[in-house]
């Protein structure tokens, strides 16, 4: 399963990954402000860069595994290409040979069109919208790319030609009811005949692997119709797809021999093993032995993995994600989890709520190296997987959130949110200085301890039971208040997780109070109430502390020039309200006490103020932003001594989305 970011740029990062969720778009950090994160806004898309944080840190073989993966998962890019759409390839090289040989006039609206169209294909693997599925449509007229063919000698006749601009193949993926959907989708999973019915009768007979234990029927081939039969055309080395599967090979056989470990040895060992023979129970053993291989600091994802794209659920595409373990992040929460029980201790809960030997949550981040294939350049913002749902029962899977993404996400958008939504210079100095690092250290306390902390009453059920549809926003309101209480807490210093306590503690409750009750309404359509389990805990958590504390202007509220903000006085007095409510939470889930479960979410969380939500939503029309983002990759280039041996790894940034296409289709050009 992935977690794709779509629709609305930074006001849906993390929106699906439930506890990453993101409070508001981060200004840059001061040290980090030279790096450009844009590389380029076209159409409906922006595309950003990412760093990848760690990656000095890990040894020469550690690199060269990353480098070795990478360019294993680039090797099979092109069976993406194809997979989407079966005359893509074709496309793309005669596109792209114009786009370099042309010499004609480049300031003409009909070039700048093709230019855009070449653009929007390379962000989309093809010819149809990553995410709409529709083909996309082009702003000039065939006669210019007749003309542009002719000028540069390229060739596109035919069929390949007349789809750019007819309205045939228009759907990539077509799910809707009533139409046959395997004929009414341009996905290249299914030979030119294949209908609904004979993929159902297919299935119907063909191997599903052991009983109990199935294999992914259909993950790895093309279904066509031969000689009257159907057959699959397995993607493998000598097979469908051979001479590119070959190449990924090549590198992963170079990455096994520089594994971190025995395990990760036989898990590439494996992965090998499939792509040679296509055999889908020797997949289903590199599942296992991958889900359960977790030493080491690189992982990966590589494989035809995903199955949105195909109508009926069988085909996996092509994709492929190099992991960096998150050091920053793991040490914190290591810090965090070895420290777990002083935090049960000294929570403000009442003492038959504590628990006596509290054990931390473990919750995985990782940074991107690189990606390929269906995850590129359109992104995940989490993955779990394996997707065989037996071997997730029997041996667990991974999740993890790829945090150099979400990082660059909330880089991307600048700091004008910041100027207009915060009070005072202050506190925009604050969340400069400290907000980025406040904001992972209180999703850090939310996940190890906050999850993690707490007793239910004897003889009381779970709150999925007895605080029904209140008990997810419970959950994690009661977890941010944890969070919350700690993140003022002296004892972040002792731990060496802060070198200035106070002030990040500062940055954090300015942060949350400033999106609790103004800048996640930005994300609500005026007249509508707020839904979504973590908004309704961020306002329910802010609106109870802001009426508790009025009388001793704790949080006040400001109009200044028809704006509305709200400034924290007393930091202190705010903790001590976090900590009353965080006992109230932690009594209601403990208690099983529906009825106040009722009162609070629903007397501080769900409605919002209409007069005060226009307002937030005219200040918020000037931060114009695409709505769907992607993402270059760093490039990877190994240094080798005389012996040709690599020596080194460095990360440089690539100078532009169309060098990196350009770059791309030259050198990682595998299919016949
Ligand atoms: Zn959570």
């Amino acid at each position: 399963m992935k977690l794709k970011n779509i629709l609305l740029g930074f006001l849906l990062v993390g929106f699906l990954w439930s506890c990453q969720e993101k409070m508001e778009e981060k200004p840059p950090v001061k040290a980090e402000k030279k790096f450009e994160y844009i590389a380029d806004q076209f159409a409906d898309i922006k595309v950003l860069r990412y760093q990848i944080p760690g990656f000095d840190e890990l040894t020469l073989k550690e690199k060269e595994l990353v480098y070795y993966m990478t360019q294993a998962g680039l090797a099979g890019r092109d069976i993406m290409w194809d997979q989407n759409y079966r005359h893509n390839l074709e496309i793309r090289d005669a596109l792209e040979n114009i786009y370099t040989t042309y010499n004609g006039d480049k300031t003409t609206k009909d070039w700048l069109a093709f230019q855009e169209y070449l653009k929007r294909v390379w962000f989309s693997n093809g010819i149809h919208h990553h995410y709409s599925n529709d083909k996309i449509k082009p702003n000039f007229k065939a006669d210019f790319l007749t003309y542009l063919l002719k000028e540069t000698d390229t060739k596109l006749e035919g069929e390949a030609f007349d789809v750019i601009f007819n309205d045939e193949d228009a759907k990539k993926v077509n799910k809707k009811k009533g139409v046959d959907n395997v004929a009414s989708s341009a996905i290249n999973f299914y030979g030119p005949t294949i209908t609904d019915a004979d993929v159902d009768a297919f299935y119907k007979t063909a191997y599903k692997g052991p009983e109990g234990r199935p294999i992914e029927a259909g993950l790895n081939s093309t279904l066509v119709r031969e000689n009257g039969k159907l057959v699959e055309k397995v993607w493998k080395s000598g097979g469908l797809y051979g001479s590119a599967i070959d190449e990924v090979i090549k590198w992963l056989e170079k990455a096994k021999g520089v594994a971190e470990n025995e395990k990760q040895a036989k898990t590439l060992g494996l992965l090998i093993d499939y792509y040679k023979t296509g055999d889908l129970n020797i997949w289903d053993q590199y599942c296992i032995s991958w889900a359960t291989s977790t030493e080491g600091n690189i992982d990966w994802i590589n494989g035809f993995i995903e199955v949105y794209n195909d109508p009926k659920g069988y085909r996996g595409s092509y994709e492929s994600i190099i992991q960096v373990k998150d050091f920053e992040m793991s040490k914190q929460m290591a810090v965090l989890s070895e420290n777990a029980q002083w935090f049960e201790d000294n929570a403000p809960l009442m003492d038959s709520h504590k628990k006596s030997d509290v054990v931390g949550v473990s919750y995985k981040t990782i940074n991107v190296a690189g990606e390929a294939g269906d995850a590129s350049p359109s992104t995940p913002i989490g993955v779990n997987l394996p997707n065989n749902n037996w071997i997730r029962q029997e041996h667990g899977s991974k999740s993890v959130s790829l945090g150099n993404i979400i990082n660059a996400y909330n880089n991307a958008g600048g700091s004008g949110r910041l100027h207009e939504f915060a009070y005072d210079e202050e506190e925009i100095e604050l969340e400069e200085k400290y907000g980025q690092l406040a904001d992972k250290l209180h999703t850090a306390l939310h996940e190890v301890i906050g999850h993690a902390s707490g007793l239910i009453n004897p003889g009381v059920g779970q709150p999925k039971e007895t605080l029904k549809n209140y008990a997810s926003t419970m959950e994690e309101g009661r977890a941010d208040l944890v969070g919350l209480y700690y993140l003022m807490d002296p004892k972040l210093q002792e731990l060496g997780l802060v070198d200035d306590w106070q002030a990040v503690g500062k940055a954090a409750y300015d942060g949350y109070i400033r999106n609790g009750l103004i800048t996640q309404l930005v994300r609500i359509e005026l007249g509508n109430d707020i839904e979504e389990d973590h908004m309704v805990n961020r306002q329910w958590v802010s609106a109870w502390v802001y009426e508790k504390g009025k009388a001793d202007n704790v949080i006040e509220k400001i109009e200044k020039d028809g704006k509305t903000y709200y400034n924290i006085n007393d930091y202190k007095k705010l903790r001590e309200l976090f900590g009353e409510l965080l006992r109230e939470a932690q009594r209601i889930k403990s208690e099983g006490d529906f009825k106040a479960a009722q009162d609070l979410v629903e007397g501080y969380g769900v409605k919002v103020d209409q007069a005060l939500h226009a307002q937030v939503l005219d200040r918020n029309q000037q931060f114009k932003s695409a709505p769907y983002s992607g993402f270059v990759n760093p490039v990877l280039v190994p240094e080798t001594n005389e012996a040709g041996e690599i020596v080194d790894v460095k990360v440089i940034q690539p100078d532009s989305f169309e060098q990196q296409m350009l770059d791309y289709s030259s050198k990682h050009s595998f299919l016949e």
